[in-house]
């Protein structure tokens, strides 16, 4: 298994049940935000997360939003979706990680981050030793170097098996 490769791979952050981090074996969630849970430059969630949060929460993990972009923009961000966040993280550095995993309550048994780039999310989780979930963008992206960021995880996600909400956990 090589550091550009998660752990599991899922269409959308709403696919993650509580049942697949438990099988896991994971209690803390690291969420990256653009694309993964709002559109990269709006305001509003996808309309599936705000429930995904409640439900995750419930079932008694931690979560705290670990982003790359600016205060500016994740701090309301979080504050809207009511959680505790980290904005220029660094990824895939593991500056934020560790800034994140601070802001929990309790220190964590193990951590997934989630996240729909390979460059950031999956290759900091694998140098950071943790697990990941990446997901697959849901929005449209412009700028030079998302396409080619997205142009250099093509072979990494040609390789992998997106699971379904509910199926059994197959490790990739
Ligand atoms: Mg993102």
């Amino acid at each position: 298994m090589g550091l550009l490769t998660p752990t599991v791979a899922m269409e959308k952050v709403s696919d993650i049940s509580p049942e697949l981090l438990r099988e896991m074996g994971v209690d803390a969630i690291l969420l990256d935000v653009d694309n993964t849970l709002a559109p990269p430059t709006e305001k509003e969630p996808y309309h599936d997360v705000q429930e995904w949060i409640d439900e995750i929460r419930r079932a008694g993990f931690a979560v705290v939003i670990c982003s790359n972009n600016y205060h500016s923009r994740i701090r309301p961000f979080s504050e809207s979706v009511g959680l505790e966040c980290v904005a220029m993280s660094l990824k895939p550095f593991p500056f934020g990680f560790n800034r994140a995993k601070r802001k929990l309550k309790e220190k964590p048994k193990a951590v997934v981050v989630v996240g729909d780039q390979v460059y950031t999310d999956v290759l900091g989780a694998n140098l950071a030793g943790m697990q990941s979930i990446l997901l697959s963008p849901r929005s449209e992206e412009k700028g030079w170097s998302i396409h080619l960021r997205r142009r250099l995880e093509r072979g990494v996600r040609a390789k992998l098996t997106i699971m379904k909400r509910g199926e059994p956990y197959v490790h990739q």
